[in-house]
């Protein structure tokens, strides 16, 4: 185990609050607990602050402008209207635990997550951490998605899911079938298409209608941003609306369209249907002959490593805006549209972090005349919504 910042003590004794996830999301959050003097501690899988942007492929840039990449009491150092590449980003968030003296174990996998008394125990390597409050920020991109029948390809075809792809390096010869077109589908077809013959499957959820880049930045994706902060929530009822169906089906194309895809050579086919004798079989009934496949095809939430006794039917967490209804102190952040279409984006992930740090109760120190029970309840109402 590494401690990135040698700040407090991170013995995990005597914590008010853990927060397990050192992303974005998880950072965010502990910028909003140290303005409140709690006592907490991050944990993060990762070796480094920053490895879970610094593992995406190598050309990656980001699709928000520099000026909404900031996290709290932060902004991006660059140019606002540019659109920093990954590794920047990466960099930036290491700056910043280490400017705000945020409390990161990194080199922890949280492997159980359970409540005992009136206490969160998260289990890692032989350790444990107790803490009053658990912050669950491990990111909504940790489990890749893949069809049952990837594993029926042909092994002579080079597959991987995108989570995996770093640069079209990693191909062999021979045509790629990009399955999914999400953003990360659209924009790893264009760039394997310059050196592969390159089919694209399925249909993007929609196109935002301009053309990415500084001009966008400054008059179209402060509107989009809006959006997807305060209308497109649970608090609207467009929002009710909308949310669950932009959920099911995706976000549209930002940077990378279809007529990008098209003007460079990307073949449209219809959605991979299944594989039959080791070859991928297309809704048509076609047998792509390709020699790889690029599953960008998301990912799916999984919290099988918390005590399904906190999780509704043991699968997922029944939440309102990140807070637990049924286990009071456990709270959680970065999943998509937790609250809203942005949620597991920079900013809406800093504003969520920001409504939840309100919600955690506030600390019972002793001569308190708080009891327990009321100290759960009360918000801790320092900061803005
Ligand atoms: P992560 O960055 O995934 O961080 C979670 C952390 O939790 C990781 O460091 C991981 O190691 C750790 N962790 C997980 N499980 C455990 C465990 N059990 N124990 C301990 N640690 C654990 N958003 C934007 O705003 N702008 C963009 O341009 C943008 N581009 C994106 C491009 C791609 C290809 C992808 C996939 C996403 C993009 N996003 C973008 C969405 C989002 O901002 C990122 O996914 C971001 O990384 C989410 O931050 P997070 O902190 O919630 O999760």
């Amino acid at each position: 185990m590494n401690n990135a910042t040698n700040s407090s003590d991170q013995s995990g004794i005597g914590l008010d609050t853990l927060v397990i996830g050192g992303g974005q999301s998880g950072l965010a959050m502990g910028y909003y607990l140290s303005r409140q003097n709690r006592k907490f501690l991050i944990l993060d899988e990762n070796q480094r602050i920053g490895d879970a942007w610094r593992q995406r492929w190598d050309s990656l840039r980001v699709f928000t402008p520099a000026k909404y990449d900031g996290l709290p009491g932060a902004p991006f150092p660059a140019d606002p209207l540019s659109f920093p590449h990954k590794d920047e980003l990466a960099g930036f968030f290491a700056e910043y635990a280490a400017r705000f003296d945020l409390p990161v174990q990194t080199g922890v996998r949280v492997e159980r997550l359970w409540h005992e008394g009136d206490r969160y125990i998260a289990a890692a390597n032989g350790h444990r951490w107790e803490a009053s409050n658990v912050v669950v920020a491990t990111g909504a991109e940790r489990c890749p998605k893949v069809p049952r029948f990837a594993a029926e390809l042909d092994p002579s075809i080079v597959q991987f899911h995108s989570s995996a792809y770093k640069n079209a390096g990693q191909l062999q010869d021979g045509p790629v079938l990009v399955v999914g077109l999400g953003n990360s589908g659209a924009e790893i077809a264009l760039e394997v298409s310059r050196t592969h013959p390159t089919l694209a499957a399925g249909k993007p959820a929609g196109e935002i209608p301009v053309k990415h880049g500084r001009a966008a930045a400054r008059f179209v994706l402060p509107v989009i941003r809006f959006a997807g902060l305060y209308v497109l929530n649970l608090g609207t009822p467009l929002g009710r609306k909308a949310v669950p169906a932009l959920k099911a089906h995706g976000a549209p194309l930002i940077r990378t369209k279809t007529k990008d895809l098209a003007k460079a050579g990307v073949e449209f086919v219809p959605r991979v249907a299944g594989v039959e004798d080791g070859v991928p079989v297309l809704a048509d009934g076609t047998r792509a002959q390709v020699a790889n496949v690029i599953w960008c095809t998301g990912f799916q939430e999984e919290f099988g490593w918390i005590d399904p006794a906190l999780l509704e039917d043991g699968g997922m967490p029944r939440q309102y805006r990140g807070v637990a209804l049924d286990s009071p102190g456990l709270f959680f952040l970065g999943q998509d549209f937790l609250y809203a279409a942005t949620s597991a984006t920079l900013p809406g992930a800093c504003r969520d972090a920001r409504y939840l740090a309100s919600k955690i109760p506030a600390p019972v120190t002793r001569g308190s005349a708080l009891s327990v029970t009321q100290a759960r309840g009360v918000a801790h109402s320092s900061l803005p919504e």
